[in-house]
C-alpha cells in the first residue's frame, strides 16, 4: 500500500475533477470536492490540522471515484480515501459505524435484523445506529428481501457441453437481499458452458475497506482468497465487491511486510521450522476476478442472446464501482444490445452516483436523498419500463425511489434482464 504523502503528491490542483464530483456539484463548496479533500488529507498527514477536522468532508464523500475518471494526473483518490478514513477511525473510532458494518457484512446477522424488523415493527437496528452516527433519521427503507424466481429448470440437452468451473462470490448483502440475481448469474454461466464450484466463502471486505477499516478488510480478503484456492475464474455480480476484489493487491504489501517478520519472530523463540516469508497471494487472486458481464461477453453469450427476444424499453444505470473503479461500461451495454426487441434509452448522467454508496444513505441521509431524487428525475425522463444495473446498493436505493414515486418502473440487475431474454421476465 502506498503512503498518503506519495498518493496526494500527484494532485496538481488543476480542478478538472470538480464538475464530476456529485457533492461539489450539489454544494459548490471546495471542501466537498476531490481537490479540497485531498488538500485536507495532506494537511492532516503533515500535522498541520487535526485528523478530526477532515471528518465532515470525508464523511460527505461518496467514494464513487468519478474524480478518478476525470483526473488527467492519475490520482488514485479511492486509495487516498481508504487510507485517510482508516487513519481517522484509528484516532477517533466510531463504534456505531463498526457495529453497523458488522451487521451488514454477515449474512446471519443481516437475516436476524430483517427477521426482528418484521416481528417487531419499529426495531430498525441499522436505523438506530445510523441515527447515532448522523443524528438524522435514515432515508433508506428497511430492505425487503427478494424471492427466488420460478423459472423452469434449465434443459441440459439444449445447453452447450460443460467446459469448466468458476467460483461465484455469494457475498453477504446480495446473498440475503437479492438471491434471484445469483440464480440468474448461475443460469447464464451454464448457458456459456460453466458450472459453479461451491464454497463457504463469505464477505469480501468491501464495506469495511471503503469506510476505513483496512485491517478488517484485509482479514476478509485473505479468508476469501483461501476459500477459493484453485486457479479458476472468480465471478462477481456486485460492482462494489468486484471493485474491491480486483484491488486486493493494494492491501498486500502490508500483509507481506507483516508476514516477513514471522520467521524472525519464530527464530528468536528458537522455533524456526523453515517457514518462508510468503505473500498472501492477493495480487494473484485479483487477476482471476471478473464482473459477470465481462465474463459472459468474453465467453460467447452475445451469440446465444441473438436467438432470444424481449420486447420492453430499458435504461442502464452505471454503478460507480463498475464504471469508475473497474472501467466496465461497454460490456453490459454490448450484452443488452444483443437482445432482439429490446429498446435501450441512454440515461442522462448514467454514471453519476445515485447516493446509495455502501452505507452512505444510512450515515449521510440528506445528501443521499438529493442524489437519489436527481437520479430518479433522469430515469423518469427516459420513459423506460425497467432500470438495469449491476450493484445491490443501487438496486435497493433506486427501487425505493420507484416505490415512493408510486412508479411502475422496475429495477433489475443486468444478469436478471439477460436471463429474462431466455426464460421470460418474472412477474
Ligand atoms: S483532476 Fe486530479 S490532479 Fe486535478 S485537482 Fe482533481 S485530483 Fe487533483
Ligand atoms: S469519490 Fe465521488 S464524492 Fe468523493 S471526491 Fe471523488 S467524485 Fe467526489
Amino acid at each position: 500500500m502506498k503512503s498518503l504523502d506519495e498518493l496526494t503528491s500527484h494532485c496538481i490542483r488543476c480542478g478538472f475533477c470538480l464538475e464530476s464530483c456529485p457533492t461539489f456539484v450539489e454544494t459548490g463548496e471546495e471542501t466537498e470536492s476531490p481537490r479540497g479533500r485531498i488538500y485536507l488529507v495532506r494537511s492532516a498527514d503533515e500535522g498541520k490540522i487535526a485528523w478530526e477536522e477532515t471528518r465532515p468532508h470525508l464523511d460527505q464523500c461518496l467514494g464513487c471515484r468519478a474524480c478518478e475518471t476525470a483526473c488527467p494526473s492519475g490520482v488514485e483518490y479511492g486509495q487516498i480515501l481508504e487510507i485517510a478514513r482508516d487513519r481517522l477511525e484509528r484516532e477517533h473510532p466510531q463504534r456505531a459505524k463498526a457495529a453497523l458494518l458488522d451487521g451488514l457484512s454477515h449474512p446471519g446477522k443481516l437475516k436476524l435484523q430483517l427477521f426482528l424488523g418484521k416481528m417487531l415493527p419499529g426495531t430498525k437496528i441499522p436505523g438506530l445506529l445510523s441515527r447515532m452516527l448522523s443524528g438524522e433519521a435514515p432515508e433508506a427503507d428497511k430492505p425487503n428481501p427478494q424471492p427466488m424466481y420460478s423459472w423452469a429448470e434449465l434443459d441440459e440437452s439444449a445447453l452447450p457441453p460443460v467446459k469448466g468451473e468458476v467460483y461465484l462470490l455469494e457475498g453477504c448483502v446480495m446473498r440475503v437481499l437479492f438471491p434471484g440475481v445469483h440464480q440468474a448469474t448461475r443460469r447464464l454461466l451454464r448457458r456459456v458452458g460453466y458450472t459453479v464450484r461451491e464454497t463457504e466463502a463469505g464477505c469480501c471486505g468491501s464495506l469495511h475497506l471503503h469506510v476505513g477499516y483496512l485491517d478488517k478488510a484485509r482479514s476478509y480478503a485473505e479468508k476469501l482468497a483461501a476459500a477459493m484456492p484453485d486457479d479458476l475464474p472468480v465471478i462477481v455480480d456486485s460492482a462494489g465487491c468486484g471493485s474491491t476484489m480486483k484491488e486486493y493487491g493494494s492491501l498486500e504489501p502490508l500483509a507481506l511486510s507483516l508476514r516477513s517478520l514471522e520467521p524472525l519472530a519464530l527464530s528468536l523463540k528458537g522455533e524456526n521450522s523453515g517457514l518462508k516469508a510468503q505473500g498472501s497471494g492477493l495480487s494473484a487472486f485479483s487477476k482471476r476476478v471478473f464482473d459477470i458481464t465481462e465474463f459472459l461477453l468474453a465467453n460467447g453469450l452475445v451469440e446465444e442472446l441473438a436467438k432470444t427476444n424481449l420486447t420492453t424499453k430499458i435504461t442502464y444505470h452505471d454503478a460507480c464501482h463498475l464504471a469508475h473503479s473497474q472501467g466496465v461500461r461497454s460490456q453490459p451495454r454490448q450484452l443488452l444490445e444483443a437482445i432482439p426487441g429490446l429498446q435501450i434509452v441512454e440515461l442522462q448522467e448514467a454514471d453519476t452516483c445515485c447516493g446509495s454508496a455502501g452505507i452512505y444513505n444510512l450515515i449521510q441521509p440528506k445528501m443521499a436523498r438529493r442524489l437519489l431524487e436527481r437520479k430518479w428525475r433522469n430515469i423518469e425522463a427516459t420513459g423506460a419500463d425497467l432500470v438495469v444495473l449491476g450493484n445491490p446498493g443501487c438496486h435497493a436505493w433506486i427501487a425505493q425511489a420507484a416505490r415512493e414515486h408510486k412508479s411502475a418502473v422496475r429495477v433489475v440487475h443486468t444478469a436478471e434482464l439477460l436471463e429474462s431474454a431466455f426464460s421470460g421476465l418474472p412477474g
